[in-house]
C-alpha cells in the first residue's frame, strides 16, 4: 500500500506537503484521512474521482454524502452556469431560487411547513437548537449517544465516562455544554428518567436525534425507536429534532420523517439540499415554531436570532432546487439504495467467503464496512459503552489503514468503514468495486 503512494501518488505528496506549511495537518476535511498523506483531487464525475496524478478512483466517499446524483452532476450544473451568468452568485436581497427551494423542500417533508437556510449543518443545529429553547422557555437539550450533529460548543459534547467524567472535546468551557445531555440510543426507560429528571429541574427543550441512528447508523437504531422517542417527546413536552443532514435525500424525498412515519417538530437539512454546493443547511419545523425567527417586529413578541451574509445565496438555493428536482426525475434515492443493496450483498459474500470476523450493513444508499460486529451490539450500559468506545479507537487506526488500502486498489471510502452510493453507480461499477474490495480483504 505504501509502496502504491510512493510510486503512483508524487502529485499528491508534493502537495500535502505544500499544504503542511500553511494549514494545520495539511487536511480540511475531517473526511480526508491521512495516511500517509491525503490525495490532491483534480477531476471528480459522477461515480469516479481523478487525483492529480491521473489515478482514476470509484468514488464511494461523494463527498461525505452530498452528491446523491453522482459529483458534478451536468443537470445541476448548467442550470447553476446559467444563474451565474445572470446574476452571480449572491445578492444579499430575495432571489426567486430562495422561495423555489423552500417551497419544495416545504412540500417534500412532512415536518417541514417553513424553511430557513443556514450556512451548514452545523449552523442548522445552532438555529433548531435556539428556536427549541426559545420556544419551549427551557434549557435543556438531550442528544442521542455519539451522535454527531456539527461542531458548535454545545453538540461537540464527548461521553462523561465512568469514573473518569472526562470530556471528550478540548476548549470548550463547562458552561457551554452545561445544558447538553447525552442518551444512549434504543434505551427508551434511561430516556425517560432523564426526561422525568428534567422535567423537576425547568424541563427538557428538545431531544435531538439521528434517525438512522448515532453517526448515519454506524450505531443503528430499531425501527421503532423514533415513533417511541415521538410519544416520550409529547409526554413531556418536549420538541423532537430529527437531524436530517445525511438522511435529508438519502432516505428518500421525505428523508426519514417519512420512511418511518414520524413527524418532527424541527427538521435539521444538510448535505444533499444543495446538491453539493456551498452552504448546504437549513432549519425546517412547524409554523409556530418557525415563526420564532421573526418575532413580532414592532411587538414585544420574542424573536430567536439567526444569520448569515452568504445564508440563502442564490447559487445554494438553485443548485439544491435543481437536484432535488432531479433527485425527484431519476428517483435517485431509489437507485443508489439499489446500489448500495447490491454493493452490501456482494461485500457479505466476500466476507463469507474469507471467513472474516467483519459486518457489512447498509441502509439503502449508506452502507457501513465494519471490521467488527462489536458496534452492532446492545449499548444500553454505560460500562459497555465505554469498553466499546476503548475498542473502537483501537479499530480507528485499522480502518484507517483498510481506507489507504482500499484507495491503493482503486477505490474511496470514508475512512475505510463507510459508503455512500450514488445515481451514477450502475451494476458495473459496483461489480468492478467488489473485484477491488475481494483483492484487498484476501490480503487481511
Ligand atoms: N449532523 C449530521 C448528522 C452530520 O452528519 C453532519 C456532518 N457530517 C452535521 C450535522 C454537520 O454538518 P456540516 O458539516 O454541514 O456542518
Amino acid at each position: 500500500v505504501m509502496d502504491y503512494f510512493e510510486q503512483r501518488c508524487q502529485g499528491s505528496k508534493r502537495m500535502a506537503e505544500q499544504a503542511r506549511q500553511v494549514i494545520p495537518g495539511g487536511v480540511q476535511h475531517n473526511l480526508a484521512f491521512n495516511l500517509p498523506f491525503p490525495l490532491a483531487i483534480a477531476e471528480a464525475n459522477g461515480a469516479h474521482m481523478t487525483d492529480v496524478d491521473g489515478n482514476r478512483y470509484i468514488d464511494f466517499l461523494q463527498a461525505g454524502g452530498p452528491t446523491l446524483l453522482g459529483s458534478n452532476h451536468p443537470a445541476v450544473r448548467s442550470k447553476v452556469l446559467e444563474l451565474l451568468e445572470h446574476c452571480g452568485p449572491t445578492t444579499g436581497l430575495l432571489h426567486e431560487y430562495e422561495v423555489k427551494l423552500a417551497e419544495l423542500v416545504c412540500e417534500l417533508m412532512p415536518g417541514v411547513d417553513m424553511l430557513r437556510m443556514a450556512g451548514s449543518g452545523t449552523e442548522a443545529v445552532m438555529g433548531a437548537i435556539r428556536l427549541a429553547r426559545a420556544y419551549t422557555g427551557r434549557r435543556r437539550v438531550i442528544k442521542i449517544g455519539g451522535g454527531y450533529h456539527g461542531w458548535s460548543d454545545s453538540m461537540v459534547y464527548g461521553m462523561r465516562l465512568p469514573k473518569t467524567g472526562r470530556m471528550e472535546a478540548v476548549g470548550i468551557p463547562r458552561g457551554a455544554t452545561a445544558n447538553t445531555q447525552e442518551s444512549l440510543p434504543n434505551d427508551l426507560e434511561a430516556i425517560r428518567r432523564r426526561l422525568r429528571w428534567n422535567r423537576l429541574r425547568g424541563g427538557t427543550a428538545a431531544v435531538i436525534v439521528e434517525p438512522f441512528g448515532p453517526e448515519s447508523g454506524t450505531r443503528p437504531v430499531t425501527h421503532d425507536f423514533n415513533a417511541q422517542l415521538r410519544k416520550l417527546c409529547d409526554e413531556f413536552g418536549a420538541l423532537l429534532i430529527f437531524d436530517e443532514v445525511v438522511t435529508g435525500f438519502r432516505a428518500g424525498l421525505g428523508g426519514a420523517q417519512a420512511y418511518f412515519g414520524v413527524k418532527p417538530d424541527l427538521t435539521v437539512l444538510g448535505k444533499c439540499l444543495t446538491g453539493g454546493y456551498p452552504m448546504a443547511g437549513a432549519i425546517g419545523g412547524r409554523r409556530d415554531i418557525m415563526m420564532m425567527l421573526v418575532g413580532g417586529i414592532g411587538t414585544t413578541a420574542k424573536r430567536a436570532f439567526v444569520g448569515g451574509t452568504l445564508t440563502a445565496n442564490p447559487l445554494s438555493c438553485a443548485a439544491g432546487y435543481y437536484a432535488l428536482k432531479e433527485i425527484q426525475r431519476t428517483d435517485a434515492a431509489v437507485k443508489a439504495g439499489q446500489a448500495g443493496d447490491r454493493l452490501r450483498r456482494g461485500l457479505d459474500q466476500i466476507i463469507e467467503r474469507l471467513g472474516l470476523p467483519y459486518v457489512a450493513y447498509n441502509m439503502g444508499s449508506i452502507v457501513h464496512l465494519q471490521t467488527s460486529g462489536v458496534m452492532l451490539l446492545d449499548t444500553s450500559s454505560l460500562l459497555k459503552l465505554a469498553r466499546l468506545k476503548n475498542e473502537a479507537k483501537q479499530r480507528k487506526h485499522m480502518m484507517e489503514e483498510m481506507g489507504a488500502a482500499y484507495t491503493a486498489h482503486g477505490i474511496i471510502t470514508l475512512a475505510g468503514s463507510r459508503i455512500y452510493t450514488s445515481l451514477a453507480d450502475t451494476d458495473e461499477i459496483v461489480d468492478e468495486a467488489l473485484n477491488r474490495f475481494e483483492d484487498v480483504l484476501k490480503l487481511v
